[in-house]
Order: C-alpha cells, then structure tokens, then sequence
C-alpha cells in the first residue's frame, strides 16, 4: 500500500520543529530514521496531515560525555552506537545492544529518539536504556523539561511527549568499571523483535544490582534494588542464587498470566544474570 497523502516540512532547529508540531497538533508527525514510522504509514495505521522531518536539526546529532553520564542526541542512529562512532557508557556495552537490532540497513537508520519515542515494549533501547537508568531530554513551544525514563514510558506504544515536544536527547549513565552489564535478547532469529528481554546491571563491589524483563507488553518490569532477587544480597556468586520464583511471582503480579511465557521471561532474565557474572569471570582471567 502507499501512504495516504501528507505534506512534508524539514526544519532546521529545534524551535522551528516544535512550532511546526505545535501547530499541526493531532495532524502533525516528527518523523526521523522512518524505520517503524514508514511502515505505518504504507500500511496507513497513520495517516498525518503533516510531517516534520528531524533530520535536518544537526543539534540532534551531538554527542555529549560529562563526567557521570554520556548524552546522546536523538538522530545517533543504532549503527553509529554499534560502529563505536560515538563513546560507550562502558566497555561495550551500548554496542552490544546496538548490534542486536534488527538489520545492518534498519541500524544504518533508526535512531534513539525515534526509538524511544515510539515505545514499543519489544525495543532494545526502550529496555537497555531503563535497565542502566537513563533520562530524556523534551523540546516543546514551552521550553525544555527531562524525565526519568520510567516516566517517559507510560505504556505500550505511549509516551508522556506532549502536542508539538520532541524527545531531543537521552543522558545515559556511566557504568563504574566495578560493575557489568548482562543483556539477553530472546527471538526465534536473528533481527527480530525480542519476546523476551533480560537485563542486569551488577555491582558486587557495591553491593548493587538492577534488573529488567522486558517485552512484557508494557513498560518493562524494573527491579531498581533486585537484590531481593539473588537470596536478598549481592555478591560475586550472585547469579547462582537467582530466585525464579520471585521473578515469576513478580511478572504474575504484572499482569502475565500465561505460565510458558513467564518461564520464557524468567528464564532470559536468569541467562543475562549469568552472563553478568561471566563477564566478571572472563576479566578476572585476563587480568
Ligand atoms: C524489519 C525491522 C526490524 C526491527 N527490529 C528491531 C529490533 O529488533 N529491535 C528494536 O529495538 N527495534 C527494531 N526495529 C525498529 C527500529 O529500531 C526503528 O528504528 C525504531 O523503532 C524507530 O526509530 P526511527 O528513528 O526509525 O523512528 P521513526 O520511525 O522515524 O519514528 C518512530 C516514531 O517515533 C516518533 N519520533 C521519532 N523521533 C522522534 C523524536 N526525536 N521526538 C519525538 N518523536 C519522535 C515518530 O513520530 C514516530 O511516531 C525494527 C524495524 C524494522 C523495520
């Protein structure tokens, strides 16, 4: 199918894209790598009036390392994540998430504001960037506003992005060099859409840990202290004590009532837990 007809604007600032928007209202589209926006539009699930092409704003495009966290403009596509084009928030860690989306040519064009900002619960970045704690940057006609990303995503395919804002940025956290990063993408083949997700970002230094399990329909499933998850404390051998019944439980408390598929989710979040815990292994050996 083609799209049903829209007029196209391309500006070239930021406050030129949100009057546009603003102005278009309900009618109105930001469009930037065009990956999930497309095939909305060829199979007219949307139909706006208007769109406003971000790809002209090269203020979307900078990159930004502070001392505790990196910001990275929304049009930093997956491949420029996966290529090391722009700096990691720890060894390899963004990159290895960025090289399991999707398809070389859908990385070569989606990006992470047009990722985030569709929310769809199945996405990489959705569910990495909640596991490391991220915060979004919001450009409206009313001037700028940051979120956590929790309360960025507020359901499947929904943000709280107000008529005429635009998600500008997203400011990711520096990993310590203590911690690791497991990330478990479960999906029938390669470039696929996950069915399950499992993070875990763990401190054994510190004593912390976070976990994740995502594609659950909804914003993923936060364990900001998952302690409670690993008999209650965290430790180097952390991983061998994984309560699947607490993880089971909590996805039963979050509405999934289907048995197989909180085993698949339980079970992903499991394998991301150990492979944090092997990446400590394989340091401590190369050490
Ligand atoms: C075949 C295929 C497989 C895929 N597999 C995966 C996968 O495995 N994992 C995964 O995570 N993703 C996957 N994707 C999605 C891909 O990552 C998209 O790039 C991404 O979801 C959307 O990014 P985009 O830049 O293309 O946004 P667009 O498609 O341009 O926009 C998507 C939505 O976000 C809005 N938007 C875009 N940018 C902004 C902004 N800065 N501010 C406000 N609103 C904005 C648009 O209005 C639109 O509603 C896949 C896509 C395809 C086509």
């Amino acid at each position: 199918m083609k799209p049903a007809p829209f007029r196209m604007e391309r500006p070239r600032d930021i406050a030129g894209a949100t009057a546009l928007l603003a102005t278009g209202g309900d009618g109105a589209k930001a469009m930037a790598g065009s990956q999930s926006l497309g095939p909305m539009l060829n199979l007219r699930l949307a139909t706006p009036e208007l769109i406003v092409d971000l790809t002209g704003i090269d203020a979307l495009r900078t990159v930004r390392e502070e001392p505790g966290h990196v910001v990275y403009g929304a049009l930093i596509t997956h491949a420029d994540v996966e290529d090391g084009r722009v700096p990691d928030v720890g060894a390899h860690i963004l990159r290895r998430v960025a090289g399991g989306i999707a398809y070389r040519a859908v990385r070569n064009r989606g990006t992470l504001g047009g990722s985030l900002a569709h929310a769809d619960p199945a996405a990489d970045w959705v569910n990495a960037l909640s596991a490391l704690g991220a915060e979004v940057e919001i450009a409206g006609p009313d001037g700028t506003r940051r979120l956590a990303i929790g309360a960025f995503l507020t359901g499947a395919l929904s943000t709280a992005l107000a008529a005429g804002e635009i998600l500008v940025a997203v400011q990711v956290p520096k990993v310590p060099a203590s911690a690791r990063f497991g990330y478990v993408k479960h999906c029938r083949k390669v470039g696929e859409f996950a069915h399950a997700i499992g993070a875990v970002l763990v401190d054994p230094e510190a004593g912390s840990c976070r976990a994740l399990m995502g594609a659950i329909d909804a914003p993923p499933l936060l364990f900001p202290d998952a302690a409670r998850l690993f008999g209650g404390h965290i430790d180097a051998g952390f991983a061998a004590r994984f309560d699947a019944t607490a993880a089971d439980a909590a996805l039963t408390a979050a509405g999934m009532d289907d048995a197989v598929d909180r085993h698949v989710h339980v079970e992903v979040l499991r394998r991301a837990a150990v492979q944090a815990a092997t990446l400590f292994t394989e340091t401590r050996s190369a050490a």
